[in-house]
């Protein structure tokens, strides 16, 4: 076997769990819907089929002050038992296990009847939280029981204790959220009071054949966090009182540290939860940045942690299990860390979803594997990430498809993607389509830049066009000056600017490249231990919440990086990793100018009127980043000639373009044909 530690069972003494895979609590905007939970059962059903060991679902609230957001999943009541038998059912009904997360959001509740031990308002909430009471403190502790007893009864294998991420739990231990001064505040034992009565009392009520595992902030990294020794001893506190499983926990979201975003190294984190190995005597789950079975498995033979949780990578691809047990990994469509589809969806209110994986949270609606009856010859012309995904899903339709790319390699734009610094995982979707190609007998013709004439001669019944996107070359005087270069010419090595660069256009591109060009020239140990450097964690662990000053990576190379635009540089990057890319940018020295009109580009440099002031900016390399156009000249002389032809991805429309919708518009493409295959 590929993986035996990965795929050794684990003894919980009353039940056993098939692997050491755990998948993740994450919150989909399924738990939410109104249908009886059908689509969430879709889900996690798809899920423990594709072999995930155990599961736990998003958080879910004891009671209303504990929502997330108003009328948010709740479980407090005998009528909502029964919706959530629909999930336990189908997991059952594949051999899977699940657990349900119980959360209570405390002073992180998007509502104003937010309660928290002390009315401290977190920075990133726009209410301040009523104090909660003796009583209701009493009464909430009630509340995670009841819920836990009531998800016993709705068939759950377990719950999950959310005690951490700073939510309610977390909020009573760290005195950073806790001031209270009676009996569940000051002290480190009256601070823990509330989650050890919790675990106690959900212990008491459901019995010692339930799985209570139990989820510590083993890192908060904020002020005023815990210390280690306060972790360790609440740990151990926790297993006293009966809990199963303790799982690691970093980071509140309100820490302006980016703890699973795809600049975090992989495995980053599991150095923490083995701070705690050989302490105790129940399994302890390690987590975040795990994302290939790979990685879990050197976590695991290398004894940082019993159990490896997943979240996101189950959401990439629910098969990763089962994949990886029947050694095909290479088959995994590997999560990139983007956070574009599902955390950045869920924080604007939105389902979640996923960019590599354009079922995710639609397995009802888009069943896995469809066979076409009436197999076709299909061309699809570009092999960047639009393309790609349409001649896979016209692959595995049964399709004969004849996959057409310009260049020497297939993967588009992610080509240039993969050369940022902390998005080197971009590469694992190209890997993962070269297999898909490969599997589903994809004709791959590299280095053919297809003409309309080529295409018609073929014979196809369809063709879909893909050929993205040209870069927008804009209108300013000296724009053909020598030291005026494109994006493309610094990302392919080209040209490699000099001391001082001014970048044009401060989107996703600007800012990528403005990242590229003020990346250090060198760093200093691996890159786990840069990155930790960089963002100022402690390994030592010496402060509270694990903190340190952070070392700053001052850029050898002056850069500007600018926008026409006024208000806030970057706005429309996601919204759980701009603040990070802003962050880093600012630490390296890095210039960002809004509200810029370029006026011309001469041997002295870009000149430039900001907020009404004219201004030289004396730059070496003028970079443009200033947006794209769609390259579809194909289109009319196929269309004319009467072919069926679809446009996709970039070369449909370039405008507000991103790999999310160009992967979905590729697969919804190859998904209409079966619908109307003549
Ligand atoms: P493309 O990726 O542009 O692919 C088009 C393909 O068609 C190319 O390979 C081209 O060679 C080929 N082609 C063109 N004409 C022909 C022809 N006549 N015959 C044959 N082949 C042809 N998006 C995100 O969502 N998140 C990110 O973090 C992100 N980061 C990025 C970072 C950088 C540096 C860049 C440049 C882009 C990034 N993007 C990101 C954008 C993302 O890569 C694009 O949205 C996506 O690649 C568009 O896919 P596409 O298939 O439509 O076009
Ligand atoms: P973009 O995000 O649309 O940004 C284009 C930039 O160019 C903007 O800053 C725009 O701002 C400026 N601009 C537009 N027209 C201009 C003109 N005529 N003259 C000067 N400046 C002009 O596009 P992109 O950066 O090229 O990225 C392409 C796509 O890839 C985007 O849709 C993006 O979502 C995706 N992408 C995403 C990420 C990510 O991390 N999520 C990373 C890279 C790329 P002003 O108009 O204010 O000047
Ligand atoms: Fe991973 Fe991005 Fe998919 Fe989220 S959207 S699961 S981060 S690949």
């Amino acid at each position: 076997m590929s993986y035996p530690h990965l795929f050794s069972p684990l003894n919980l003494g009353f039940t056993t769990l098939k692997n050491r895979s755990l998948m993740g609590s994450m919150h989909t905007g399924l738990e939410e819907r109104n249908d009886d939970m059908k689509e969430l059962a879709a889900y996690f059903a798809e899920r423990a089929r594709g072999g995930a060991g155990l599961m736990v679902t998003g958080g879910i609230s004891p009671n209303r002050q504990g929502w997330l957001a108003p009328f948010g999943a709740k479980l407090s009541g005998r009528t909502e038992v029964s919706r959530h038998r629909n999930v336990t059912s189908a997991v059952h009904a594949e051999d899977g296990k699940i657990c349900l997360q119980i959360l209570h959001a405390g002073r992180y509740a998007m509502h104003p009847f937010l309660v928290a031990p002390s009315p401290v308002r977190s920075h990133i909430s726009p209410f301040k939280p009523w104090e909660m009471s003796e009583r209701l403190i009493r009464s909430t502790i009630d509340d995670f029981a009841h819920t836990a007893a009531l998800a016993r009864e709705a068939g759950y294998d377990g719950v999950e204790i959310m005690g951490s991420e700073g939510y309610l739990i977390n909020q009573f231990i760290a005195p950073r959220s806790n001031r209270r001064t009676d009996e569940w505040g000051g002290s480190f034992s009256n601070r823990i009071r509330f989650p050890l009565e919790i675990m106690q009392k959900v212990r008491e009520k459901t019995g010692d054949d339930f799985i209570v595992i139990f989820r510590v902030s083993m890192l908060d990294l904020v002020e005023e966090g815990s210390t280690f020794d306060e972790v360790e001893q609440l740990a151990l506190a926790i297993e006293a009182a009966g809990a199963t499983m303790i799982n690691t926990g970093i980071g509140w979201h309100e820490a302006r540290i980016p703890t699973i975003a795809t600049m975090v190294p992989r495995g980053a984190y599991a150095w923490v939860t083995r701070q705690l190995k050989g302490k105790l005597q129940i399994p302890l789950i390690t987590t975040n940045r795990i994302n290939t079975p790979e990685k879990a498995e050197e976590i695991l033979r290398e004894g940082y942690a019993d159990m490896v949780s997943m979240a996101r990578p189950f959401l990439a691809d629910p098969d990763f299990m089962v994949k990886a047990q029947a050694g095909k990994s290479a088959e995994i469509n590997t999560c990139i860390a983007c956070n574009q589809a599902c955390l950045d969806h869920i924080f604007s209110g939105k389902t979640a979803g996923c960019l590599v994986n354009p079922r995710a949270c639609r397995e009802l609606s888009f069943p896995a594997v469809i066979h076409s009856p009436t197999p076709l010859r299909a061309a699809v012309v570009g092999a960047g990430p639009a393309g790609l995904s349409a001649a896979t899903e016209l692959g595995a339709q049964g399709h004969e498809v004849h996959l057409f790319e310009a260049s020497g390699e297939i993967g588009g734009q992610f080509n240039l993607a993969k050369r940022i610094p902390g998005k080197e995982e971009f590469h694992e979707t190209i890997r993962y389509y070269t297999s898909m190609l490969s599997k589903y007998g994809v004709h791959t013709h590299l280095n053919t830049r297809v003409s309309a004439e080529t295409l018609l001669q073929g014979n196809y019944s369809r063709i879909l066009i893909a050929t993205g996107i040209t870069p927008r070359k804009p209108d300013i005087e000296g724009i053909d000056h020598p030291k005026v270069i494109s994006y493309t010419d610094v990302l392919t090595g080209k040209v490699i600017p000099g001391k001082s660069a001014a970048i044009i256009g401060a989107g996703g591109i600007g800012f990528d490249v403005a990242m590229y060009l003020t990346q250090p020239e060198t760093i200093s140990g691996s890159p786990r231990e840069h990155y930790m450097a960089e963002w100022g964690i402690d390994p030592s662990y010496l402060n509270r919440g694990g903190i340190t000053a952070p070392v700053r990576h001052e850029s050898f190379r002056k850069v500007w990086l600018l926008q026409r635009s006024k208000g806030k540089m970057g706005d429309k990057l996601g919204k759980t990793t701009g603040w990070a890319h802003r962050i880093t940018l600012r630490n390296r020295g890095v210039q960002m100018m809004s509200d810029v009109r370029y006026d011309k580009i001469t041997d002295a440099g870009l000149h430039a009127t900001i907020k009404g002031e004219p201004i030289i900016i004396p730059a070496d390399h003028v970079v443009i980043c200033a947006g794209q156009l769609p390259l579809q000249e194909l289109y009319a002389p196929l269309m004319r000639a009467g072919a069926r032809v679809t446009v996709i991805g970039g070369a449909r429309e370039a405008g507000e373009l991103d790999a999310h919708r160009a992967i979905e518009e590729g697969f919804m493409a190859a998904r209409s044909i079966i619908n109307n295959p003549t």
